[in-house]
C-alpha cells in the first residue's frame, strides 16, 4: 500500500464499507478506520431492507446465512387494534442479521483492495487552511496521522468528525430514541408478514415493529420522541391491544438502544477534501427510519464523485458538490415527501390514526399499494399511483388530519 492514502473512510458500518468497496473497485487506495474491534458489532438495527433496492445496488441475492426472513407484506395495527394489511405475491423485503451484513460488505471491500484498521478511532481531522487533509487516529493509546486526499465521513450518528469539518449535523428536533430487542415465545404471528403497531402511548412520534424469524424468535422494537424506550417496549408488550396478544408472554433475550434521525438529509454534505455519507449525513427515510439503503446508495455516489475528483486532481468543495447534487437528484424529492408524511403522522391523534386505518381498509387502499415495488422511494411511488382514486382519497385524509391539528 502507498504510504499516502487517496481516501480515508471514517467508520466501518454499511455506508463506510460500501463507499470503500466501490472506491476499491475503481482502483482507489482506500483505508477504513473502525473504532470497534469487530465489524458490525455492536449491532443496533432491525435490518429490514427492501429487496428491489438491494438488487439495484448489486447486493441481491445475499448469502442465505445473512437473511433471517423474507416478507410478503405488512400488517398495520391502530392504537385500538383496527387492522390494515398489504400483501404481495412474492417477498418484497427481508430482515438481515446486521452484524453479518456489515461483515459481508466489509469482506467484499477488502477483497476489492480496501484496507481496514480495526480498534482505530479517528479522533480528529487534519485541517490545513480550511482544507481537510487527513485524519488523526488513536489506536491502543498511540496517535498517528494519516494524510489523505479525501476523507469520507461514515461515522454514523455521533457526527463528531462532521462538525470538525464545519458542517451542520442532523436536526436534533427530529431525533427519536429507539430500542431493538430479540424475543422468543411470540404468539399468533405470520412468519411472512412484518407487523407495525401505532399509538402515541407506546411509540410517540414513531411506531413499534415486530419481525418474526423462522426459528420461532422475533425482532421487536420501537422508537419514540419522548419517554424511555425500554419502559415503552415493556408497556407495548404488556398492554398494546394488538401487540400484547402476541408479546405478553414473550421473553426478551437481548436489547440494544440507539437514536434514529428522521429529519431528512443535512443541508450540506461536502467541504474541501471531505464528504459525509450515511447516518452522519442523515440519509435516512423520515417515515420508517430506514437508513441502510439511502446511505449506501449515497456511498456509491460518493465513490463515483471521488473517483472523478482523483482523476481531475481536484478535491475542492466546488468539485465535490457534485456528490450532493447527485444525491439530491436520487433521493431529494422522496426525502422531502417522506418528511412531510412523518410530520403529518406525528400530528395525528390516536383517534385520527384509528380512523385512517379504517379508511385504508374500507377503500381497499391495499389494491393500488400492491403495485408499489419501490418502497424506499415512497414519494415517487405514490405519485405514480395518483391515477387510482383510492390513493388521493387517503392522502387527502392525512392532509386534512394534519391541517386540522395545525390550523
Ligand atoms: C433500533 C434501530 C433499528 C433500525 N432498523 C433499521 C432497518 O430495519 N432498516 C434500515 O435500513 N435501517 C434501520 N436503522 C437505521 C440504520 O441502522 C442506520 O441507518 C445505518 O446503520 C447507517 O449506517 P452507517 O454506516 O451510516 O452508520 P453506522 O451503522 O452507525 O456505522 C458507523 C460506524 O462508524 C464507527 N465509528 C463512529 N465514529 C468513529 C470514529 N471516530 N472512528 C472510527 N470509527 C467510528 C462506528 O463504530 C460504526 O461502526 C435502524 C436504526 C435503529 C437505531
Amino acid at each position: 500500500m502507498k504510504s499516502f492514502l487517496d481516501v480515508v473512510v471514517v467508520g466501518g458500518g454499511p455506508c463506510g464499507s460500501f463507499a470503500a468497496l466501490n472506491l476499491a473497485k475503481f482502483g482507489v487506495n482506500v483505508k477504513v478506520f473502525e473504532e470497534h474491534e469487530e465489524i458490525g458489532v455492536p449491532s443496533h438495527c432491525a435490518g429490514h431492507l427492501n429487496i428491489s433496492s438491494l438488487k439495484l445496488l448489486g447486493l441481491h441475492p445475499l448469502p442465505p446465512e445473512i437473511v433471517e426472513n423474507t416478507f410478503y407484506g405488512a400488517i398495520f395495527h391502530s392504537p385500538t387494534d383496527k387492522e390494515f394489511s398489504i400483501r404481495f405475491s412474492s417477498p418484497v423485503t427481508c430482515a438481515v442479521n446486521r452484524a453479518l451484513f456489515d461483515k459481508y460488505i466489509a469482506e467484499m471491500a477488502k477483497k476489492a483492495g480496501a484496507h481496514y484498521s480495526l480498534n482505530s478511532m479517528v479522533e480528529s481531522l487534519i485541517i490545513e487552511n480550511d482544507f481537510v487533509k487527513g485524519v488523526v487516529v488513536k489506536r491502543e493509546n498511540t496517535r498517528k496521522s494519516f494524510p489523505a486526499k479525501i476523507v469520507v465521513d461514515a461515522e454514523g450518528l455521533s457526527s463528531k468528525i462532521l462538525r470538525q469539518a464545519g458542517l451542520l449535523a442532523f436536526n436534533r428536533h427530529m431525533l427519536v430514541n429507539a430500542v431493538q430487542a430479540e424475543v422468543e415465545n411470540v404468539k399468533d404471528t405470520e412468519t411472512g408478514m412484518v407487523e407495525i403497531f401505532l399509538g402515541k402511548n407506546y411509540a410517540p412520534g414513531f411506531y413499534a415493529w415486530l419481525m418474526p424469524k423462522h426459528d420461532g424468535k422475533a425482532k421487536v422494537g420501537l422508537a419514540a420522541k419522548i419517554g424511555n424506550p425500554k419502559e415503552l417496549l415493556q408497556k407495548l408488550m404488556a398492554k398494546h391491544p394488538a401487540a400484547s396478544k402476541k408479546l405478553r408472554t414473550a421473553k426478551i433475550l437481548q436489547t440494544s438502544f440507539h437514536p434514529i434521525t428522521l429529519g431528512g438529509p443535512i443541508p450540506k454534505t461536502y467541504s474541501d477534501g471531505f464528504l459525509a455519507v450515511g447516518d452522519t449525513a442523515s440519509q435516512v427515510k423520515p417515515t420508517t427510519g430506514g437508513g441502510v439503503i439511502f446511505g449506501i446508495t449515497c456511498a456509491r455516489v460518493a465513490a463515483k464523485t471521488i473517483h472523478e475528483a482523483l482523476h481531475e486532481n481536484d478535491f475542492s468543495s466546488g468539485f465535490l458538490s457534485a456528490y450532493q447534487k447527485r444525491c439530491d437528484e436520487i433521493l431529494g424529492f422522496d426525502a422531502k415527501f417522506m418528511l412531510k408524511m412523518r410530520k403529518m403522522l406525528n400530528a395525528m391523534s390516536d383517534d385520527k390514526i384509528d380512523k385512517a386505518i379504517n379508511l385504508c381498509t374500507k377503500i381497499g387502499l391495499d389494491k393500488p399499494l400492491q403495485n408499489i415495488r419501490d418502497i424506499d422511494f415512497q414519494g415517487r411511488s405514490l405519485l405514480r399511483m395518483l391515477w387510482n382514486p383510492r390513493v388521493p382519497v387517503a392522502l387527502l385524509y392525512f392532509l386534512f388530519s394534519y391541517l386540522s391539528a395545525n390550523p
